[in-house]
């Protein structure tokens, strides 16, 4: 295993690669992994410490870039085309794609064609820079999980509103833990850990939803458990049966943008 340089930015991307490479070159399947098979059983696992029989991880290449796809992410949205979205009505979705982003346009929100469980999602948004409005109504949209449960997009800068409607607030519910917000037109990065809810045969929650979200790198929500679907003014329980959903994107009438949107299946 070669060395890597952890002191200029440019050297750790190659130092990356060469990992990379190196790593794949000595896979061998038939090879057996160095270690042992008379370590102690792990409790709840079928493997011992350092079992020689246990599989290796999946290789994935990260970015060559901060925040960009790994090898085994869907890319929703790289900025060319709205293909993987659609309206909630099935039509088309109509946002603007403009300068490597799309915008909301007062067509309606968006959610994807697909359906997610638990994940781990990136995305990245910046409100209008001209800053019009007050409270809710200024930078409003959101990320919805399942179409359910929204983390809250706004300009939360220098515009204050109720704390749990604040940017990266788990919507009507949890604001987040510390304000980490960037100046209107900035891109923002919210990095998800979401993990679906779980119910019994006969549709009672055996588990919540729980999110953890990193607000421009900054923890806000640490495997905060949800409480049920977020909602304006009201707190619905946690129901139904459903541990998938589309992503959806809000369009609260505000021109919020969003770039770089991508999700691993976890
Ligand atoms: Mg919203």
């Amino acid at each position: 295993m070669k060395r890597i340089a952890l002191f200029a930015a440019p050297a750790f991307c190659f130092s990356i690669t060469l990992l990379a490479v190196d790593f794949a070159e000595s896979q061998d399947p038939a090879q057996k992994s160095p270690g042992y098979d008379d370590g102690p059983m792990l409790p709840g696992q079928p493997w011992r410490v350092h079992d020689n029989k246990r599989p290796q991880p999946a290789k994935v290449v990260s970015a060559q870039t901060p925040g960009g796809p790994p090898s085994d992410a869907l890319v929703l949205f790289d900025g060319t085309d709205l293909s993987q979205w659609q309206r909630g009505d099935g039509e088309a979705a109509k946002w603007i794609l403009a300068d490597g982003g799309m915008v909301v346009n007062g067509t309606g929100s968006i959610e994807t064609k697909q359906v997610f469980g638990d994940c781990q999602l990136h995305v990245e948004w910046a409100t209008p820079e001209s800053a019009q409005g007050d409270s809710q109504g200024m930078g409003n949209s959101g990320v919805f999980l399942m179409n359910l449960y929204e983390i809250q997009v706004l300009d939360s800068h220098s515009n204050i509103s109720y704390a749990d409607g604040s940017a990266g607030s788990i919507y009507g519910q949890y604001p987040p833990d510390v304000n980490a917000s960037r100046a209107p037109g900035e891109w923002q990065v919210y990095d998800i850990v979401f993990t679906a809810p779980r119910f019994d045969d006969n549709g009672q929650p055996i588990r919540a939803a729980r999110m953890t979200l990193l607000h421009n790198g900054v923890l806000v929500h640490n495997n905060r458990e949800i409480l049920g679907p977020t909602t304006h003014r009201n707190l619905p329980p946690l129901g139904g049966t459903a541990v998938t959903g589309p992503l959806s994107l809000q369009d609260h009438g505000n021109p919020v943008r969003y770039r770089n949107i991508w999700i691993r299946a976890l």
